[in-house]
Formats: C-alpha cells, structure tokens, sequence
C-alpha cells in the first residue's frame, strides 16, 4: 500500500504559481464571500489566507451577516464581477436556507468562479469543455494522475452525487472513458453500497460520514481516495475505515493531509489562471 498524499504535489503546484506569477507579473486579487458563521468555512479561509500571503495573492474577506437578504448578497456580488481589481470570487456554502444557492450560482462571473459552481461552468463540463474545473474535482484527478493509474475502462464508484463534488467528478472521469458508478443515499438505503464498493478498482467517497465505507468491502490493489471530512472522538476522519482498507488498497488517501490541502491549491490555481486571463482583455 502506498499512502496518496496531497503535501508533496500541492508543494509542486504552489512552486510553479509562484514562477507564473513572477513571470506575468501579476497580483491575483481573491474576494471571499462567508455568510453567518461556519467554524467548517473558517479554516478553508484560514488556508486560502495562508497559502495566499506566501504566494503574494491579496485575500479580501468580505464577512456578512447570517440575516443578510438575497438581494444585497447578489448586490454585492454583482460589484465584485464588475471590479476590475478582483480576479476571483469564492461564495462559502453551504448559504443560509432563506437565500437561493441556485440564483446566487448563475449571477458568478464564469470568469471569476474560480471554484468552478457557477451554473455556466458546472454545465460546460457536459461538453468536456469547463473553463474552470470545480477545485475538489480537480484535486481528485491530480491524485490519480499520480497514482500512474490508466482510467480507461476501469471500474470506478463515487459515493456521494452533490453538484460540487460527487457529479462534477462523475463527468470528468467519463471524459477518460472510466465506466462510473454514482451511489448515494439510495444506494445505502436500499442495501447496495457494499456490492457497488466491492468491485470498485477505483474509489472515491465524498458523503461526511465517518466510517460508512467498511474496509474489509475495499478491492484487493483498488485506489482509495477519501474526500470526506469528519470529526469523530476528537480526531479529523475521511468516510473510510482506514486502518482496514490501508490493508488492501494499493493507494490510499489519508484525511486529513490527502484531498484537503490540494483543493487549497487548485482554488489558487484557478485564480492565477483567471487573472492572466483577465490581463489579456
Ligand atoms: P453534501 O452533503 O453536499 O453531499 C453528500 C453526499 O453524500 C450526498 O450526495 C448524499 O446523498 C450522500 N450521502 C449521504 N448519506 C449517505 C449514505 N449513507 N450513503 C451514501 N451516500 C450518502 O457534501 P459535499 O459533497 O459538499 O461534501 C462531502 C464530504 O466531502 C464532506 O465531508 C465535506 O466536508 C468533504 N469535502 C472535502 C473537501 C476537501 O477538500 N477535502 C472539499 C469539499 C467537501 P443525498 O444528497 O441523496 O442525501
């Protein structure tokens, strides 16, 4: 078993940001949107400010209140698409209930969707032709580009179909001719998530539920990449039991230090690509 980690490639990839941004002597400028308190959100935006200051890239935190109305958010983000100054914008989900997630969506500049879930970039991924690749999505294809593994006709089974993670993924693997299974709460409910998981040479859980996926279900020599997040007895944990199906994958993501630092990454990615994009216009 070999451990996936996101430390040494997202080492790569902030080292040659930094070239790109000294070469096209650019200063990206990233706007966050956070609506109420989310200690989740805070430390996302606490490693995007970190990764951000070593790099040179200005972090404006735009913090507004959990009771703020649909129409002075959209106001706002309506003023960062027009600002010339901003390159990209992140809107923290999940947005308070009273707020509609799919209007704020199609109002983000494609340009400036840097995170790639805005309805224009979401949907050209059904073409194979995404300007911006959702950032999770794309740190999952940088790990198995790692791995060496060749996708074409594998056996591949995301668990988890939410419009950032679990869907986007699902398009960018057909891209490589991947024959993918999607499982989700129905899959579970009805009794199917371990016959799916058994044959999956490649896996990937994105749920947010600690120790759903049983180890002893993992293929012998499968690729196991554990986006999910949880805390369970004081400790951060993926989806997967790790113990048991380190015994029997041939690649596995640890959580944290697996998917996590390299979303970070490809966010920062995005942003300096937008902004040499936007110095061409
Ligand atoms: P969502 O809550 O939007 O989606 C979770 C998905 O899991 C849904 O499709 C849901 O199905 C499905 N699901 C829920 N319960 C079960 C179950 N028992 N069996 C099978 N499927 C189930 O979460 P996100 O996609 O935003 O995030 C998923 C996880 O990944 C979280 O832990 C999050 O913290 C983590 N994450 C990590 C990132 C990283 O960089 N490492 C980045 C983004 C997310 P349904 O909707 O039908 O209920």
């Amino acid at each position: 078993m070999r451990l996936l980690e996101a430390g040494p490639i997202a080492r790569r990839i902030k080292n040659s940001l930094a070239k790109e941004i000294s070469d096209f002597k650019i200063r990206p400028v990233l706007a966050t949107i956070q609506v109420g308190d989310n200690p989740g959100c805070d430390s996302y935006i606490k490693a995007q400010k970190k990764e951000s200051s070593a790099l040179g890239i200005e972090c404006q935190l735009h913090k507004l209140s959990q009771v703020i109305t649909e129409k002075d958010l959209s106001g706002l983000i309506q003023r960062l698409n027009q600002d010339k100054h901003v390159n990209g914008i992140v809107v923290m989900f999940p947005l308070p209930v009273h707020i509609d997630h799919k209007k704020i969506s199609s109002i983000l500049s494609p340009q400036k969707d840097i995170e790639g879930v805005s309805l224009s970039n979401l949907g050209s991924l059904i073409v194979g032709d995404a300007l911006i690749l959702p950032t999770t999505t794309a740190a999952v294809m940088q790990l198995l580009e790692v791995t060496g593994i060749d996708l074409y006709g594998k056996e591949v089974v995301i668990v988890g179909h939410s419009r950032i993670v679990g869907k986007p993924l699902a398009l960018m693997l057909l891209e490589k001719f991947a024959t993918v299974a999607v499982c989700h709460i129905a899959t579970s409910e009805k009794g199917n998530l371990a016959k799916h998981v058994e044959r999956a040479q490649v896996l990937i859980s994105a749920v947010g539920r600690a120790g759903l996926i049983k180890g002893k279900w993992i293929k012998e020599g499968a690729v196991v990449i554990d986006v999910g997040i949880n805390r369970a007895n004081g400790k951060i944990v993926g989806d997967v039991e790790f113990e048991e199906a380190a015994k029997r994958a041939s690649w596995i993501t640890p959580v944290p230090g697996g998917v996590g630092p390299l979303t970070v990454m490809m966010l920062l990615r995005n942003l300096v690509e937008a902004a040499k994009i936007q110095r061409k216009k």
